[in-house]
């Protein structure tokens, strides 16, 4: 199972009486983090005692509301929204996982996915421990709660994270305080910053703007960062590794509004459309966006040109991505739904058309249609992103390889199958000048097929044995 979920958590002084502040704080936050996930949410808050929780299936502002958010009083808390897209649509996978254990109460919310889940899991069941999800969250929850019954949290933490490989931004609770967890790689985002005098972790910045927060910086990798109500402490756990930030979050998973790892995303995606119009060129009337996913890049593009920016597409704003809806014949009239052409600002132009990826090919198949039936006279598709060849196994829930068309066709053999007159992908190099770092320091799996940790019958980046030495004891 792969999770793509954005995860917050939040704590306020403990001087202030208790109220249901934090619960309404982490709606707001789980609101602007919807785009990671709309399958699910849960929002846990503690009051000193024990611990309350909403969860549900469905959008944020469909499973809250005022009274029973209302009911959350406490000064700490955690919250989630869940994106899945492979089996498991259920209540029992909706986070953050809450266990009782003697002496305490952990709350866990993660964003990621671990390749080792499955071995981790026979292990625990061979203990006798009982499973009611198929999430890999609750792997991590059982061997936690295994560790805090011995040892501190912090020890107990770090002794998690020696067992977990694969990627993991996790906001943990244990009896009101607040651990904020990224794994060695840093692959998923996760940040912190200061609200209304306390602390609250998000998968993306623009969750504190929500809150009118002020962000203080990332969570570095292999690092867990201590939250009470006084302040907070660093631990690095292992020796620092060199990142490898996913790459897609910045194509196209998190908002364009966000600074991750020092990276503000809409900067990124207008580089991209630069790099894209600098190493694809083409003689063209007006560049179009597709909807909303292409917009920022196709702006950097007509910039970079010079050449007219139109919108070509409109889009329906009151359904949410195709990509959540099962099977491939509802995909197909779900993008009919979602978009539409404006017939005048593309009858009898060449459209330059910018998208932020290919992954099935479905899509811009439908899309370029679409817009040649509403007149245009070339269509020359620009991608924002180099062909994705491989599957990811660290987070993004993107397709099978046997679905991924730029991993059996070539260029040339799926620009005819869009039926673009033209078609040309970001290259890697255009997209680490646009990101403004190098390769080494991005997980590339999904474009190259070598992966920063080692996955069964997959090809691992040479010099990527370092999770050897963060899973070493003496470097702890
Ligand atoms: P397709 O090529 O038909 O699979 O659709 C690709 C389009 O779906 C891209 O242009 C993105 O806008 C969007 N997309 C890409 N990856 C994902 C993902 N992991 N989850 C949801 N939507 C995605």
């Amino acid at each position: 199972m792969k999770e793509e979920c954005g995860v917050a958590g939040i704590i306020l002084p403990g001087d202030r009486p208790q109220s249901n502040t934090v619960a309404f704080k982490l709606y707001y936050a789980l609101y602007a983090l919807q785009h990671r996930g709309q399958e699910s949410t849960g929002i846990m808050v503690y009051d000193g005692m024990s611990a309350k929780s909403i969860k549900g299936m469905g959008l944020v502002p469909d499973v809250y509301n005022k009274d029973s958010l209302g009911r959350l009083i406490g000064n700490v808390g955690v919250g989630h929204v869940r994106y899945s897209t492979t089996g498991g649509s259920k209540i029992e996978n909706c986070q953050p996982f809450i266990l009782n254990f003697k002496g305490g109460t952990v709350a866990i919310a993660h964003n990621g996915n671990l390749v080792n889940a499955k071995v981790l899991k026979d292990e625990l069941e061979c203990e006798g421990r009982i499973f009611i999800s198929d999430s890999d969250t609750e792997v991590i929850g059982h061997l936690l709660v295994k560790e805090l019954i011995k040892y501190e949290p912090i020890e107990s933490i770090r002794n998690v994270m020696r067992k977990l490989v694969g990627s993991y931004s996790l906001v943990i609770h244990v009896d009101g305080i607040l651990y904020a967890v990224r794994d060695p790689f840093g692959f998923k985002p996760l940040c912190f910053g200061e609200v209304d005098g306390g602390y609250a972790v998000v998968s993306e910045s623009v969750a504190l703007d929500t809150l009118n927060g002020t962000l203080i910086r990332d969570v570095r990798p292999g690092e867990v960062i201590v939250f009470d109500s006084k302040g907070f402490e660093s631990h690095q756990v292992g020796s620092e590794l060199h990142p490898a930030h996913c790459v897609f979050e910045f194509i196209y998973f998190a908002r364009p509004d966000s600074v991750i790892d020092g990276k503000l995303v809409y900067k990124v995606r207008e580089n991209i459309g630069r790099e894209l119009s600098r190493e694809h060129q083409v003689e063209a009337d007006v560049v179009s966006p597709v909807p909303d996913s292409g917009i920022t890049s196709a702006i950097g593009y007509a910039r970079e040109s010079g050449t007219k920016y139109l919108e070509g597409l409109m889009k329906n704003r009151y359904i949410g991505r195709t990509f959540i809806l099962p099977g491939q014949e509802m995909r197909e009239t779900a993008v009919r739904l979602k978009m539409n052409a404006i017939q005048d600002n593309v009858k009898g132009k060449r459209v330059v058309l910018v998208d932020d990826s290919i992954v099935r090919g479905t899509t811009s198949r439908r899309i370029i249609d679409m817009v040649r039936r509403a007149g245009a006279s070339e269509i020359h598709a620009r991608v924002g992103s180099p062909a994705i060849i491989a599957p990811c196994y660290l987070g993004i829930d993107m397709a099978t390889r046997q679905e991924l068309i730029a991993s059996y066709k070539t260029v040339k053999e799926v620009e005819s199958l869009i039926n673009a007159d033209s078609l040309g992908y970001l290259s890697i190099d255009g997209l680490m000048r646009a990101l403004e770092c190098d390769k080494n320091d991005m997980c590339v799996g999904c474009l190259t097929g070598e992966y920063p940790v080692e996955i069964p019958g997959e090809n691992c980046r040479k010099k990527q044995t370092r999770l050897d030495d963060f899973n070493n004891p003496k470097s702890f």
